[in-house]
């Protein structure tokens, strides 16, 4: 007698692995006494820098899936974390191909870790090529995944190496086409795309499965971590597979740590640039007589048609730099977005004389203590990438007008002990702020040095500054209130002191006036006018007769 068919998705799955309960790994550690699982009772060596590295990790540490399902707006049942997207991959192949028997679908040129775990599992691999124009035939794809040997449709979107993207109606018209099938959506360049992620669809759709990445937006490629995001059916056959403890302590910790909320709006100011650099690598790379065709892209590398490729090839190795090379399989290159001035240098590499704009100057500080939890973002050379959010809604306005005044970018994100007071807040602010600026100015070669004002209204402030590389700060002035809205006034001539403390800068203020909050502002201001000629640049010489600051 044979038994019922199963319900979807274990009616695709491989029987063995339905047949299967998860391995019992034990789900971390408690608070218990653990003597389940053999593991040494003394931590390792302080070296290693954590004392629970002699304890198992969780399976699925809940911190992470917690994390990841918040940042990409699913349940925590629809994902699985692993290590990197690609352990995603691995365990579909696994949970679904029998061995001599199954296939996946992959549109080539794409994404090589598709085939190489089909090969790695005895799975086939059904193509349907991408067109010249680097286009996907839906029809056609439609009609080859239907055998039901075709367990899963690979559509990495935007596509590696072409850098194109499916719309979404594409994508869901062939899960509606495929009900049986998975549907693998590779996220793994979205956040560099202006097309929306399917993400919102994980569930409703029963067969999208959408596999996202921490290693290219989110700068974790050294960490390896991602996620698969699915119905919760999908997601319990898939952890059967998934082999024991895949999620090391330190990289639990490094991935929680790179994701705190405080740190998204700099995550958000990176993309950005990585976006005006793609714009400024292809308008360059355009005018390079290596180059024939630079394709659109929305991903963060742009791939190339070249001519005089010997020529071209010796260039990079003279300059030291690596691209990817596709000629034997698309006849491209890809080359990755790098920072600025590695850009900058892969133009020149390319033979582009006329290169558009010098680096921006940024400097960046996270900033994490017991009492504050902060990131700092400052462009002194791109005043639009202002966002500030420190919880005192005062000071935010404050620190606006210096960014205002001083004629830069601020980014800035704070998570403080406000429930005690204002103080921590604001000094702590203050020194990540003095140690980004510091950091943006670099060598300070050509920079004004000097800067000075004299503003305003009823109130007046005299702000004099010095970027002397010695910290030093006098503030002279008496404030009618004690508070302006939750903002201490005594905080003002503390964080004015916290910053010259960072930033190495003398920072003399004299201010007089009625009424507080026009004397900070002023205070603010001021810092803010006289560091705009004081950052400027003027010429190329450090601007001391000691030749250093
Ligand atoms: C880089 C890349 C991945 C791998 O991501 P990891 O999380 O680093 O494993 C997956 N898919 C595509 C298309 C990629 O380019």
């Amino acid at each position: 007698m044979s038994s019922p068919k199963p319900a979807w998705p274990d009616s695709i799955a491989r029987a063995s692995v339905v047949a299967m309960s998860i391995y019992s790994a034990r789900g971390g550690a408690t608070n218990a006494l653990h003597l389940d699982a053999n593991e040494n009772p003394y931590a390792p060596p302080p070296v290693v820098g954590a004392s629970d590295y002699n304890r198992y990790p969780a399976q699925q540490p809940e911190s992470l899936t917690a994390r990841l399902a918040g940042l990409y707006g699913v349940d925590t049942n629809q994902v699985m974390v692993g290590r990197g997207a690609d352990e995603g991959i691995e365990c579909l192949l696994r949970a679904f191909c029998e061995a001599g028997q199954d296939s996946i679908l992959t549109c080539p040129p794409t994404f090589g870790y598709y085939k190489t775990c089909a090969d790695i599992q005895g799975a086939g691999n059904v193509e349907v090529p991408l067109s010249a124009a680097y286009e996907w035939d839906i029809p056609a794809v439609i009609a080859a995944a239907k055998p039901s040997s075709v367990k899963m449709v690979f559509l990495c979107s935007p596509n590696n190496p072409s850098g194109n993207s499916l719309t979404r109606e594409a994508i869901l018209s062939v899960c509606d086409a495929l009900p049986e099938t998975l549907i693998v959506v590779d996220e793994a360049y979205i956040e560099f795309s202006t097309i929306e992620s399917l993400v919102d669809k994980v569930g409703t759709v029963p067969n999208l499965v959408v596999l996202r990445t921490l290693s290219k937006a989110y700068a974790l490629a050294g960490v390896r971590g991602g996620a698969l995001l699915a119905d919760a059916r999908v997601i319990e056959l898939l952890l059967k597979v998934l082999p024991p403890y895949p999620i090391a302590r330190p990289v639990e910790a490094a991935v929680l740590a790179a994701l705190a909320p405080s740190a998204m709006s700099v995550h958000a100011q990176r993309l950005a640039e990585t976006l005006a650099e793609r714009n400024r690598l292809a308008d360059g790379l355009r005018n390079s007589d290596f180059v024939e065709t630079v394709y659109p892209s929305d991903a963060n590398f742009l791939l190339l048609a070249i001519k005089d490729e010997d020529k071209l090839f010796a260039r990079l190795r003279q300059f030291n730099v690596k691209i990817r090379d596709y000629r034997s399989t698309t006849g491209r290159v890809r080359v990755s977005i790098g920072s600025p001035d590695e850009n900058t240098i892969a133009l020149q590499a390319f033979g582009v004389t006329d290169i558009a704009e010098r680096a921006d100057r940024i400097g960046e500080t996270f900033r994490k203590t017991n009492e504050t939890d902060i990131s700092v973002r400052v462009n002194l050379d791109d005043v639009k990438q202002t966002k500030i959010s420190t919880g005192i809604g005062f000071y935010d306005h404050m620190l606006e007008q210096i960014a205002k005044h001083g004629n830069m970018g601020l980014t800035m994100s704070c998570e403080g002990d406000l429930h005690i007071d204002a103080h921590h807040t604001v000094e702590d602010t203050a020194l990540a702020f003095g140690s980004a600026l510091k950091q943006a100015l670099g060598d300070k070669a050509g920079i004004g040095r000097y800067g000075y004002v004299i503003p305003m209204d009823e109130t007046q402030a005299q702000v004099a500054i010095d970027l002397s590389g010695r910290p030093a700060a006098v503030f002279r002035g008496e404030f009618p209130t004690d508070h302006v809205g939750e903002f201490p006034v005594e905080m003002c001539p503390h964080f004015f002191e916290s910053l010259a403390q960072t930033l190495g800068a003398a920072i003399h203020i004299d201010v007089k006036g009625d009424n507080s909050h026009h004397m900070i502002e002023a205070c603010f201001k001021g810092v803010g006018r006289a560091l705009r000629p004081a950052f400027a640049i003027s010429g190329s010489d450090i601007p001391s007769t000691k030749g250093t600051l």
